[in-house]
């Protein structure tokens, strides 16, 4: 008798096993799909996601028409100090070193750097690192990340206590374009691989510059623009904007609040991550459509930080042109592209 039970209810348990087995195949047919095509030659970039520390995901602006702020509004030697969304814009008399010392220091704090020397722009590394050695976040922990596709150019330069050095072999590219091109992609791959659990907050530096004068957490937030020193003063319908509408980057003649430079941007990690995420997939749809937009990388910079606004834009100050002469709004220059024959080291 018992024996009878117990195979009624094994026989039972298998059809119901059956049943349900078939309901699913059933189900999974008839529902829409919803897989993503491995199309993308860097799939597990868009699909991974990092685990921050309680943030809530970041809302695009959405279009819309404004007049442009201006950089020199008020008084042609005084510069505009709060952006048309409240974002500070730094400069020399702006904020309190010391106070911010006091505030910055106890955090104990790890800025990181990236910098990209390929080809002949090995030969920049030295006398950019020795200067971020002198003015760079003095008395912060600071990593940098140089990557090249020759790590034996890369000098030793000797650094200050807490400040390290990683070498990043990467591949060269053939021309120029390309290899400032890629930046967006091997920046947030190296976030995801590593920096994201190695530094607080990250700056993207070109690498054919020197400080000058000293950078410090006034430069700290969350996302973080440098306007770019040959617009500062012209008409938004002036800025190299990339103009067609087929690119990804495009920017409409009456948009736009300042030309960033694509020599300096940073900001906390995870808002790094994002935004080269963002600038690589722009990139990527350009690239499938064969376009290349204006000024590459920085034109996608640029209209991604029109609908993702900075919190915190830094005065030419933080990105000025050696070529340039210094103007009398501008106190002091802290980082500035060297004059440089710019022909040859492309060839
Ligand atoms: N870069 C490089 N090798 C090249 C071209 C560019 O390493 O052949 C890197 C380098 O860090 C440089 C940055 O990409 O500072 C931007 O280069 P781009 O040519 O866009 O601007 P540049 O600073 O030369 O005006």
């Amino acid at each position: 008798m018992r024996c009878r039970r117990l195979a009624l209810g094994l026989g039972f348990c298998l059809l119901l096993g059956i049943a349900l087995f078939f309901l699913r195949m059933y189900v999974e047919n008839w529902l829409p799909f919803s897989y993503v095509p491995y199309y993308l030659p860097c799939p597990e970039i868009f699909n991974m996601k990092l685990q921050y520390k309680g943030e809530k995901p970041f809302q695009p602006v959405t279009r819309s028409l404004y007049p442009q702020p201006k950089l020199l509004e008020q008084r042609p030697t005084e510069l505009l100090t709060l952006t048309p969304w409240l974002a500070p814009i730094v400069s020399e008399g702006t904020f309190d070193p010391e106070l911010l010392q006091h505030i910055y220091q106890p955090l104990n704090l790890t800025i990181g750097v990236t910098v990209f020397a390929v080809g002949k722009y090995t030969r920049f590394i030295k006398h950019f690192l020795e200067s971020a050695e002198r003015f760079f976040m003095q008395g912060y922990r600071v990593r940098y990340y140089v990557f090249t596709n020759d790590p034996a150019a890369v000098p030793r330069v000797p650094l200050g206590p807490g400040r390290g050095l990683s070498t990043i072999p990467i591949q060269k590219h053939s021309c120029w374009e390309e290899i400032s091109m890629c930046r967006m992609e091997t920046i947030s791959q190296h976030i995801a691989k590593t920096a994201h659990q190695e530094v607080d907050y990250l700056f993207c530096l070109n690498v054919d510059m020197v400080f000058r004068n000293p950078w410090g957490p006034e430069t700290l937030g969350d996302l973080v623009a440098a306007i770019h020193p040959g617009y500062y003063t012209v008409p938004r319908q002036q800025f190299p904007y990339e103009r067609r509408h087929v690119s990804t980057a495009f920017v409409a003649d009456g948009e736009g609040d300042f030309y960033y430079g694509g020599a300096v941007f940073g900001g906390r990690v995870a808002r790094v991550y994002e935004f080269t995420r963002g600038c690589h997939m722009a990139i990527l749809a350009d690239k499938a459509n064969g376009i290349m937009a204006a000024w590459q990388e920085e034109s996608h910079l640029n209209r991604r930080f029109l609908l993702h606004k900075p919190s915190k834009v830094l005065s030419p100050e933080y990105l000025w042109d050696d070529r340039k002469p210094q103007p009398p709004s501008l106190k002091l220059i802290r980082f500035s592209t060297l004059n440089k024959a710019t022909g040859w080291l492309r060839s």
